[in-house]
């Protein structure tokens, strides 16, 4: 048996100019492919058949093909070695752990050509989401090849994400060797985290902000706040360079979290508040307080095309509310990790937000996800963060 996927001339045109996906509608045929499996890719366009490299094959997602290679290498259990190996050495060379950091991500899926992969580090653990047919199939390949090269005390899958569902993958979290218990410290930028791999949003932590924290720090002083706080990623990293924070998250839970990780890293400047961001910013811009430093980290509000006009006015509204509450001076740190919100577009949101406010605004950064979350060019669904620092004149 030969596993192969005919594509069409559309399908073939989008993986010459780089792109690894190729969509159900663009499939013209399916021979001895079963769900999950590694296939030859083959265009048929005019009768011709060019052969177009090996991709992962699902049968259920929208997405029918994730290209791993154009050349005719073999897909066996070195091509697997091979790719982990070259994403875990590149991890080393940008030096993380020099930062103070021991969690970090090891493997970014297509930014690392391991598509629908995602391993994250934490500590002395790992935590793996195989988000497709094919890493589903592969996971216990994957989980003996990173067990032998990182020598991991635990490794935990947290298949629990909503697109495992696409390709009729089952939500689930399992433990997939050693130990993993419930609560995991963790450093970033020097500064301690407990965290709940289990459980918590994505696999534990927004480690994709860790660079932009550092970047955010060398521009706070003064009076913070930090919007979204979650486990107060900025604002613990951001406190030791301000006089006073306030941290806002809508989650008890969340806010529970920030007041231990304030505790256990003994910082007393740190105030955190239960509450929606929308009203708060409004609350607080009545009572006429005023902030030297505020970060807007959000969560996606736009989670696919439809919801991007909704998705815009909300980041209008949190952005010009933000504008109006900084100090002449002041700076703001401001994040979207909406793909459907790209760069041009949040740049034109933010304009207006500025023109509206009115604020006089400069920019002084234009930062993405950190280094551990590589973009594959040609590939704009990997470029998914953008962290836009300001700075207000007047
Ligand atoms: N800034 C964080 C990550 C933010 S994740 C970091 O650096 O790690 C987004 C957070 O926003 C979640 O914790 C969620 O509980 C919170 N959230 C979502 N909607 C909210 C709202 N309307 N008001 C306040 N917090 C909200």
């Amino acid at each position: 048996m030969n596993p192969t996927v005919t594509i069409t001339k559309r399908g073939e045109d989008r993986i010459l100019r780089g792109h690894p996906w190729v969509y159900r509608s663009d499939i013209a045929a399916v021979t001895d492919a079963g769900a999950g499996e590694i296939v030859r890719v083959v265009s048929g366009g005019g009768g011709r058949h060019r052969h177009l490299g090996s991709a992962m094959y699902s049968d259920r997602s929208e997405i029918a093909i994730r290209m791993l290679t154009r050349s005719d290498e073999p897909i066996n259990d070195g091509f697997w070695r091979g790719r982990l190996e070259q994403a875990i050495s590149y991890r080393s060379a940008i030096q993380i752990e020099s930062t103070e950091t021991t969690a970090y991500r090891l493997v970014h899926g297509e930014g690392d050509l391991l598509p629908s992969l995602i391993v994250d580090r934490y500590g002395e653990y790992l935590v793996l989401q195989a988000l497709s047919q094919a890493t589903d199939r592969l996971q216990p390949v994957f989980v003996r090849h990173l067990i032998e090269l990182t020598q991991p005390t635990g490794v935990l899958a947290r298949n629990d994400p909503r697109v495992r569902l696409l390709e009729g993958l089952e939500q689930e979290v399992t433990l997939l060797s050693g130990e993993v218990p419930d609560r995991v410290a963790v450093r970033e930028g020097g500064i301690e985290y407990e965290i709940d791999v289990w459980r918590g949003q994505k696999t534990g932590l927004f480690l994709d902000q860790r660079e932009n924290r550092l970047a955010a720090r060398s521009w706070a002083r003064g009076r913070l706040l930090d919007c979204f706080s979650y486990h107060g990623g900025f604002a613990l990293a951001l406190a030791s360079s301000c006089e006073s924070v306030l941290a806002l998250d809508i989650s008890e839970e969340a806010v529970a979290s920030i007041r231990a990780n304030a505790a256990r890293n003994r910082i007393a400047n740190l105030d955190v508040r239960t509450a929606n961001v929308f009203d708060e910013l409004r609350e607080l811009d009545r009572a006429g307080e005023r902030f030297d430093t505020i970060v807007l980290d959000p969560p996606a509000f736009a989670k696919n095309k439809a919801a991007v006009t909704k998705a815009a006015s909300g980041y209008k509204e949190i952005n010009l509310r933000a504008m109006k509450l900084l100090a002449p001076g002041g700076v703001l740190v401001t994040c979207s990790c909406s793909y459907n919100v790209d760069e041009e577009l949040f740049g034109a949101i933010i304009q207006q937000a500025a023109a509206d406010a009115p604020a006089d605004m400069v920019l002084v950064e234009k930062r993405m996800q950190g280094r551990d979350h590589p973009v594959l060019v040609g590939v704009p669904e990997t470029h998914y963060l953008k962290c836009f620092i300001l700075r207000k004149l007047r």
